[in-house]
Formats: structure tokens, sequence, C-alpha cells
């Protein structure tokens, strides 16, 4: 509570959520800080006086006081328990380690049950009083770097560096220690808390885990809460969906003068791209924000040969469910014209062929901002003094968002940056105060059974 924001009764307005975008953070990969502002179409989002009551009398509650001291009291620990965490590598589809040590922690801590899922996510059971509901605490068990990169946690004065640290084993310590502090004053819900860690949340991981968690026959969450990136404001209510291709364009090869005139697999690539961008590019001048790139491009062996093969892969992204499925029909069609194109200039051999995989499909949706979910973590960080912003993002949120289930990402508190780099810190200002504000989420969400 350091800070002094407008008024609580003051309008969240679409130009300040348009103006938060831009701070969002890393939650997600590499390029979900690129958000989105002018397309943003929500209607402006007020807190509605009841949630902030609400929100207000449950916080001024002595236990949930007590619980809020304990957090305070916890810190050393804390911190210790995250460079800890941070510490054990999680590279993408290489999470056990983390998560084995995760799953300890939140037994010890005090869950009713752990449990490892086929996917290989991190669950802990906390019953509340009356059952019927449950509201899920998720942050995710991986990073974005590769076995083998180090994760020794340097200090240089209170500011921490490591890969990792934010993205998300700070999520994992929050959520966690919302568990310890509910445990140690034995503050009771009445609907159920499942604390999550998850596994592939990041780039290739394509959100495995929360998508494993929401298959059919899943565990039944009425409410998710993902902890992930940013600092105390920012609230994610609405997924940024892409979908992620690697192409793969294949001829027999050859001499680039004996066997001149075979089919050449980069020719037919550059066509495709130039296909795609000249109409990909109109497409998305106008209408809601969508995004397109060829990122990383392969193939041949020496100038002087005809290649094998040229592969390439492409993002694209829209915050409209609709428009993602049309960018990537113009991708389809532009790929498949650039084949057809170079196979007609080939003069001899073996036709040219061509593989479209998808290697990411993450899907987009909104929740409404008049759904008591957003509603609380707009007020829950509303009683911080913090200013709350509804944002976009690409999250493991994603996944409950697109279904139709009340679901955010907020916030991992203290400040940080660099994330997906070598260089990413961390530092504990005030972060105390986001865990406080999960814990009186997660209680307001799930109902306090003392009332
Ligand atoms: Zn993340």
């Amino acid at each position: 509570m350091t800070t002094l924001f407008p008024p609580r009764w003051l309008p969240i307005t679409a130009f300040l959520m348009a103006a938060a975008l831009f701070t969002a953070g890393c939650a997600g990969d590499a390029a979900d800080d690129a958000t989105t502002a002018a397309s943003s179409a929500d209607a402006p989002a007020t807190i509605e006086p009841q949630y902030i009551d609400e929100v207000d009398a449950l916080a001024e509650v002595p236990i949930v006081q007590q619980a809020f001291d304990e957090i305070v009291a916890l810190e050393p620990r804390t911190q210790e328990e995250l460079i800890m965490l941070t510490e054990i590598p999680a590279p993408p589809f290489m999470e056990d380690e983390r998560a084995a040590t995760y799953r300890e922690m939140l037994q010890a801590a005090g869950a009713d049950s752990t449990w490892t899922d086929a996917e290989g996510n991190v669950l802990a059971l906390r019953r509340g009083q009356s059952g019927g509901r449950t509201v899920a605490l998720g942050a995710h068990l991986d990073t974005v770097f590769p076995e083998g990169t180090d994760v020794t946690v340097e200090a240089r004065g209170d500011t921490l560096y490591a890969p990792g640290i934010g993205d998300d084993a700070r999520g994992l310590m929050v959520i966690l220690t919302v568990l310890r502090a509910l445990e140690a004053t034995d503050l009771q819900t009445e609907g159920d808390l499942l604390f999550i860690g998850t596994v592939g949340e990041e780039g290739l991981g394509d959100l495995r885990g929360v998508k494993h968690l929401f298959r059919e026959g899943g565990p039944p969450i009425d409410s998710w809460i993902a902890v992930d990136g940013g600092g105390m404001g920012r609230i994610i209510h609405r997924a940024l969906g892409s979908h992620r291709y690697r192409v793969t364009m294949k001829g027999p090869g050859g001499h680039s003068w004996g066997a001149f005139g075979a089919g050449n697999p980069h020719h037919a690539l550059g066509r495709a791209i130039t296909h795609f961008t000249d109409a990909a590019d109109p497409f998305t001048q106008e209408g809601a924000r969508t995004s397109y790139n060829v990122g990383r491009i392969g193939g041949g062996t020496s100038v002087n040969s005809i290649p094998f093969e040229s592969w390439m892969e492409v993002d694209m992204r829209s915050i409209s469910p609709e428009r993602l499925d049309a960018i990537d029909a113009l991708f389809q069609d532009a790929m498949q014209r650039g084949l057809e194109e170079q196979n007609e200039l080939t003069r001899e051999g073996a036709p040219l062929t061509m593989d479209v995989e998808m290697i990411g499909d993450r899907p987009s949706g909104a929740i409404d901002p008049a759904t008591p979910l957003v509603q609380r973590a707009m007020a829950t960080t509303a009683y911080f003094d913090t200013e709350p912003s509804l944002g976009i993002s690409s999250t493991d949120s994603n996944t409950p968002i697109a279904k139709g289930i009340p679901a955010v990402t907020i916030g991992r508190g203290g400040d940080g940056g660099g994330a997906h780099s070598l260089d990413e810190w961390w530092l504990n200002k005030d972060g105390h105060l986001a865990i406080q504000r999960a814990l009186l989420l997660a209680v307001s969400e799930a109902g306090w059974a003392g009332s």
C-alpha cells in the first residue's frame, strides 16, 4: 500500500487499459510482450461497488490480516526458495526435476493431497468447507531456456539475475506462499483450492499443460488464476491466440550447374513468402489487430548446390479467433501457390513436395470484465492502492478463456525485466503485496468459510 492512485470508484477506462497494455510483461513466450492498444475492442470496464465492498470487508477480517502478516513473515524464506527453484533447470519438455521438488514443497506446505498428472503438471488440493466449487491458482514450471543453460542466481545488490527467475519461478513461489499463509492461519475457504505448477507454457510447449488440465474429463475447475509476468496492476482477461507452422519444401537437390533445371525448394519458399506477405499485409492493415511473422528460415548445403530442402517457421496472431482463421487461410493458399508456380518452372526431375506442419495452436478469446472473477481481480488490486488495468497476452489462461471458464492472469509483483533473456532479473520491491493480493483474490473467489 505504498502508492496513491485515483480513487477506487473511478472507472477504469478503455484509455487506461490501452495505456497499460504496453507495460504488459512477459507472460508466455518471447513476443508476447507485444500486445495491442488502439485495436482494443473492449468497452470501458468499471469495478462495480459491490465487489469493492466485498473485497474491502474480506480484507479487514482479522484472520485475513493475519494471513497477510504471515506472508510478510515468510518473506526471507520465499526469497531463499525462489533462488533454489530457479536453480533447478526446467527446459522445455524437461520440467520433471523442478516439478518433483515443487510437489514436495506443496505437500510440505500442508496440501490435503498432491499428485502429478499424465502430462507432468503438479497439483495440490486444499479442500474447502463445502466444496462444490474449485478455484485453481497456477504458475508455470517450464522456462524457455535450453538444456545446459547456466541458471545460477547472481545477486547484484538486491537484484537477482538468472534465466527464468521472474518467468515464472516467482509465480510458483507466489502461489506456494498463498498456500503456506492459509495453512499457518487455518484460514478456511468454502470452495476447494487447487495449486498447480503447469508444464509447457512457453514456446513449443504450446500450453500442453493447461490443455491437458482442461481436457474432457479433467479436474473440475470453475475459476482459474494464473500468476505469470508483470507487476501488481496488470490483469490479463483476454487471450492472444496464435497459429504456428513449420513449412518444409523438398526436392531432389543436385549440382547448381550439372543438375540445373531441377526443382529448387528455396525458390519455391521465396515465392510462397512473397504471396503470403502480399496477401497478409493488406489484411492486417484494418480490423482487429492481427500479426504475421516468418521467424526462422533454413536449409541448403552450399552456394553451388540446389538444396534438398528449404524450411521456415511462421507465427500468426490475432485477438480475434475469426481473423486468426482468416489469415491462416491466406497463409495456406500462399504456400500452395508458391509450390505450384515453382513446379511449373521445374525443367526436369521430380516435382517439389511440401509439408505444412502445425507446431503451435493457442486459442483466442475474452472474459467479460463484468465476470465476478475479473471484478474481484480488479477490486483486490485496487485494495492495495494499485490501479488495475485490463490487458491481453498469451498465457496459460488462454485455454480456459477460450472455453469460457472465468480466468485471469495476474502479476508476480516486485520489479523485473529481461524475460526470456540470459540477463533476466527480479527485484523484491514490495513483492509481498502481490502474494497478499493473490491470496485475497483466491479467498474472495472461493468464499471465506468463516463469514
Ligand atoms: Zn511466463
